[in-house]
């Protein structure tokens, strides 16, 4: 079986070149796959499954179109897309994934996680995430008038801009510590994850073992992806054609 994995797309209208290669890459990279992974931060923000725009009912159909042919499509959400509910999910056939999620593709354990819960050194930004990701709070959320919630998620991109430029880069990226945590718990030696937009291949150095870490990259000049199959986990990427 071969199993794709993205992320951070970042899909959004004012950068069309990503969603047409998001586009082509459904129709042609993907087609050879059994599965897609998305793991989060798909769209750049996301008001509500009420409040989809042309730009996302677009991206909505191709996702449907694909998963009509029989392949399954999974989502994770990412710090900006949590917002997505049962309603796009119905429209586009996809599925929901939880953060962490634990998969066994080739008889391989695999955990897949979007990636900004292992920045545990960013204090600040994990009490947010706390708060923010409370099924409660959440469900509130979705029953806020539009432009409430299109104040906050303008606020919330905003915020994630200012910390991008004012947090060190030590504090944006995975704690160690976290990663070989979370790893030992679910018992796994290989990790998969996106969010920091720092794509490579680390060794992880585990109780019994020697664990790898993958890390997807964001979509902008060129594409990421994650290939699983029978023989290996290889991380590739790809130019995307500018206008
Ligand atoms: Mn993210």
């Amino acid at each position: 079986m071969k199993a794709l994995f993205i992320s951070d797309l970042h899909l959004t209208p004012e950068c069309p070149a990503v969603a047409r290669a998001f586009c082509h890459y459904l129709s042609s990279r993907a087609t050879e796959a059994d599965a897609l992974y998305i793991l989060g931060d798909f769209f750049e923000y996301w008001v509500g499954d009420d409040a989809m725009d042309d730009f996302q009912i677009d991206i909505a159909r191709q996702l449907r179109q694909y998963t009509d042919t029989g392949r399954p499509i999974y989502l994770m959400p990412g710090n900006r897309d949590f917002g997505i509910g049962k309603s796009f999910l119905h429209q586009t056939g996809i599925t929901w994934l939880q953060d962490p999620t634990l998969v066994e593709i080739n008889q391989r354990r695999i955990l897949l996680l979007h990636g900004d819960s292992l920045c545990t050194r960013d204090q600040q930004y994990q009490r947010y995430r706390r708060f923010i990701r409370n099924p409660l709070v959440l469900g509130l959320l979705r029953l806020a008038p539009l432009t409430y919630r299109k104040n906050l998620g303008a606020r919330i991109r905003h915020n994630s801009r200012v910390a991008k430029e004012s947090k060190s880069l030590e504090i944006m990226d995975v704690t160690p510590s976290a990663v070989i945590d979370v790893m030992e718990k679910f018992q796994v030696d290989t990790l998969i994850h996106g969010h920091t937009h720092r794509p490579d291949i680390h060794d992880v150095a585990l109780k019994k073992s020697t664990g790898k870490r993958y890390v997807l990259g964001d979509w902008g000049d060129q594409g990421w992806e994650i290939e699983l199959n029978n023989k290996a986990i290889t991380l590739g990427a790809f130019p995307i054609q500018q206008p």
